[in-house]
């Protein structure tokens, strides 16, 4: 069993807050501070380009992909971290059609990130081979599979509604039509229980600054099936991706396995943060993370629902076909969000009128819920939100 209220100790959460953003950027592990600290001052300080080695930077996207790899069921020895998810997106989406080159279809969906979808709109420009991006609602997309679909790329929570896409099954039928999977577990790791080997997962990948609690700008990770991890090529073809990097040789050879799939310099202060962030998972049992995410969410739209009448709930009811983060619709959804922040209960708003709360039971649970739709109500109740300088929209949403 997972005892959430020693892991909630392990965050610094800021006083007077509810914390249900942490979909999009986890809190703060208290280890990490002290963690980055020594990075900085006893490996780059002390150690300069010795760091490399002797304090294992070079190594480390293997062994915290490996990590992250545990989270979500990946084989040892295939996952590794590196650039941000949408560049991973990318290098996924070009390795599984160079694996396919009959076929010019990429299959996705209506509600999948944006830049997901931009990543393979110029992946097909730079390409320039006549591939076409088919994009269907995310109910259709089962109907859709045959073989004319060269690879198909899913984000498996959806980042707006939570809606869950069966990966198993829609895996194993993609592969009954000879179709390739790229499947993005940015809403997943450290929300829900991922299994990709028992799904069969082609490509996968994902971010570990959000429910993996990495901080802002943390890395990406890559997994690749087995079975692929020779015959992939990496399409992002970087030194630290070479069989050989210090031999310098002036031609590509790709790296053993997922070696190959690394890129450049990795973000090493980056990797310290994500490290510490790590810590914190190996006391942590997936099956009882999502139990309390079921309890905690079922609890937040039940209380919604009898306290606040005027959103409408725009993520799927049932649980089982639900991530970690619960949707609602209100149509000055953007100044409702401003109000509650002010408040101190931070989620956010998605166009066109979405609140979206997250729920991480690793710091989250019940009283902070009920807390957070009481404060809710009564801006809701009482028009709190009706102020100018709730309206005006910032960068950042
Ligand atoms: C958060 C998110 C991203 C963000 O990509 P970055 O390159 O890390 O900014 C991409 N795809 C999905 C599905 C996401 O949820």
């Amino acid at each position: 069993m997972t005892d959430f209220a020693a892991t909630k100790a392990l965050f610094h959460l800021p006083e007077g807050v509810i914390y249900l953003d942490g979909n999009s950027l986890g809190p703060l592990p208290k280890a990490a501070a002290s963690r980055v600290a020594q990075a900085v001052e006893a490996e780059w300080g002390e150690m300069l380009i010795t760091g490399w080695n002797k304090a294992g930077w070079m190594a480390q996207p293997g062994v915290l992909g490996d990590r992250i790899g545990r989270l979500i069921g990946a084989a040892p020895g295939h996952t590794v971290i590196g650039d941000t998810l949408s560049i991973k997106v990318y290098q996924a989406l070009a390795s599984a059609l160079a694996l396919r080159p009959g076929r010019k279809l990429i299959l996705s969906d209506t509600g999948n990130f944006p830049s997901d979808l931009y990543m393979a709109e110029g992946l097909i420009a730079a390409f320039g081979q006549g591939h076409v991006l088919k994009t269907v609602a995310p109910e259709a997309v089962a109907d859709q599979i045959d073989d004319s679909v060269a690879v198909l790329m899913l984000t498996e929570v959806d980042y707006r509604t939570g809606r869950l896409h069966n990966m198993a099954a829609l895996t194993a039928q993609a592969h009954a039509a000879g179709v390739l999977t790229v499947w993005d577990l940015a809403h997943s790791a450290g929300a829900i229980e991922v299994d990709l080997t028992a799904a069969q997962a082609d490509f996968v990948v994902g971010c570990t600054y959000k429910y993996l609690n990495a901080g802002p700008g943390a890395p990406a990770f890559i997994s690749v099936a087995p079975r692929h991890a020779e015959a992939v090529r990496p399409a992002l073809s970087g030194w630290l991706g070479h069989e050989a990097p210090f031999a310098f040789e002036p031609q590509y050879r790709p790296g053993r396995g997922i070696e190959r799939m690394r890129v450049g310099t990795p973000p090493v202060l980056q990797m310290a943060a994500l490290e510490a962030a790590l810590d914190i998972w190996e006391h942590v049992d997936m099956a009882a993370v999502r139990a309390r995410s079921i309890e905690l969410t079922e609890l937040f739209i039940a209380e919604v629902e009898t306290a606040c009448p005027s959103l409408t709930l725009n993520s799927p009811r049932d649980s089982a076909r639900r991530g970690s983060q619960v949707a609602w619709r209100h149509p000055e959804g953007y100044a409702v969000m401003q109000a509650l922040i002010a408040r101190g209960v931070i989620g956010d708003f998605r166009a066109p009128d979405n609140l979206r709360f997250g729920f991480t039971p690793l710091y989250i649970g019940t009283e902070e819920v009920r807390a957070a739709v009481a404060i809710l109500a009564d801006i809701l109740d009482n028009r709190l939100w009706d102020r100018p300088e709730y309206k005006a929209r910032a960068a950042v949403t």
